[in-house]
């Protein structure tokens, strides 16, 4: 993808979607949306223009945005426009990176915003009832009095939404330790394309009746259903926590590192996350963030562990330090000491803003291939950027215990957009790698889509869709659906 670039919001303005009609919200529906939803319920004009468009998009053009405040409001509002055809994008926290959100004129904008309330609490089960709309980090702070946790976290928490999050099956952070969205939910409320609520609003971590249908929806980027209610498994407060910075040698003494750490620390690993050198460079320049290492080594590392005693947990995390430095794993290492310290770390890979300006034409991707081939794949995409743009700057960070790397990617004069996106996915073919690891497809990455799914995955996918959303009116466009006059896959 590709930062500041207006044209590009353009693509998908251009052809009809899948027949289904684009001409504007008609008049008749507006007023039966009015009986529906209160005067607060509907924005219409710069009340829509105005109002936060989205990562990579220049504006919302939907031509209203409709803000319900109850389930039975939702399904009343999908029902009217499954009989109008009308196309409907889900909005949440809009901070996805794949323009999954991007709306067009004609569309009707559907924000789940007012739907934000924490319901319960079960402290026995350890879970949360919430609403579609409650902002992440809402969620995380309700929680403390209760010492629990809901242990995914991101960068985008204050703003993205949980239905968002299960929408996109969003990732993050601590993955290596609790799994991404998808493990965190237990049951699911939402409504389909045609007003039909269902209700999988299951409690129980063990649940083996048939389908798991709540997965359907979970990652389906707002094409199959409206996801407006979320029961969420939560975890205890862990009450101790070590972060280290480290740098290595080579990537291959970072991967036998993550093994030798996840073992070393006894279940307690919950973060690993890779900065190559030139990200680090980066953050970590003059005036900018304060460097824990100096910046010659190829690799950094940042490793937190969170465990339940911090004189035990913080001895055992210095120990496998150290063993990782006597196995020649790692070359030095710094341990925070205190929470400056450890936000000081965290601030170095979550700081994004400089990557952003320092590379231009910016490019941000989002990939995931088996460990043991990163290396090489890491190389390849290096050697094929400059080929084509000798300057050409980038990047490699993430989440390397998932097998995810974020890549940046500054081209430099005269890039082109989709030789960029070629150097970054076609290589991914070889080692069964996929083209979203956690962003998602949206509008962003349909077209390489097809490198990670196999026609037969798609033909079923295609299937589900057609089931659950007939006339094709949710996120016309995004993620597997073929757009009028785009052809057959
Ligand atoms: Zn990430």
């Amino acid at each position: 993808m590709k930062a500041n670039d207006t044209t590009m919001g353009q693509l998908a303005d251009e052809a009809p979607l899948n027949g289904v009609a684009n001409a504007g919200v008609l008049p008749q529906l507006l007023s039966a949306l009015r009986g529906i939803v209160d005067e607060a319920g509907l924005l219409l004009g710069e009340d829509v223009s105005s109002r936060h468009p989205g990562v990579f998009m220049s504006r919302i053009e939907a031509d209203v945005i409709v803000r319900p405040t109850t389930v039975e409001q939702v399904s009343q509002i999908l029902a009217l426009c499954h009989e109008f055809a009308q196309p409907v994008v889900v909005h949440g926290g809009m901070s996805g990176w794949v323009r999954a959100t991007q709306t067009r004129r004609g569309d009707l904008a559907l924000s789940l915003e007012r739907m934000n309330r924490i319901e319960s609490v079960d402290l026995a089960n350890r879970t949360a009832v919430v609403q579609a709309g409650v902002v992440l980090e809402t969620l995380q702070d309700h929680l403390q009095q209760f010492d629990l946790i809901f242990p995914l976290d991101l960068g985008g928490r204050g703003s993205c939404q949980l239905g968002g999050n299960a929408a996109t099956n969003a990732g993050g952070v601590r993955v290596i330790r609790y799994g991404m969205m998808r493990e965190q939910v237990l049951g699911i409320e939402a409504v389909l394309a045609d007003g039909r609520v269902v209700s999988s609003m299951n409690q129980m971590i063990k649940n083996n009746t048939g389908y798991d249908l709540k997965q359907l929806f979970i990652g389906s980027e707002g094409t199959l259903g409206v996801i407006t209610r979320l029961v969420l498994r939560l975890r205890e407060q862990p009450s101790s926590s070590n972060t280290a910075m480290v740098c290595a040698s080579s990537f291959d003494q970072i991967a036998k590192l993550l093994r030798h750490m996840d073992g070393a620390l006894g279940g307690q690993l919950s973060a690993f996350e890779l900065l190559d050198n030139n990200f680090y460079s980066v953050n970590t320049a003059a005036g900018r963030h304060q460097p824990p290492l100096p910046s010659d080594k190829p690799f950094y590392a940042i490793i937190e562990s969170l465990g339940s005693d911090q004189q035990h947990d913080a001895e055992m995390f210095a120990r496998a330090l150290e063993k990782g430095i006597e196995l020649g794993m790692i070359e030095d290492a710094v341990i925070a000491q205190s929470e400056r310290d450890k936000q000081g770390i965290w601030d170095i890979r979550e700081d994004l803003e400089h990557i952003v300006r320092d590379f231009q034409p910016f490019y941000a991707f989002d990939i995931s291939l088996p460990v043991g081939d990163m290396e090489e794949y890491m190389r390849l995409v290096t050697e094929r950027l400059h080929e084509l743009w000798p300057e050409g700057s980038i990047a490699f960070l993430g989440h390397v215990g998932d097998g995810n790397l974020h890549i940046a990617i500054g081209a430099g004069q005269d890039e082109d957009r989709e030789q960029v996106e070629a150097c970054v996915y076609e290589p991914l073919a070889r080692y069964g790698g996929s083209v979203s690891a956690e962003h998602g497809i949206g509008l962003e990455k349909k077209r390489w889509f097809p490198i990670s799914r196999n026609p037969i995955e798609r033909d079923i996918m295609h299937s589900l869709k057609g089931l659950l959303d007939p006339q094709g009116i949710l996120n016309p466009g995004k993620v597997l659906e073929r757009a009028a006059g785009e052809g057959g896959e």
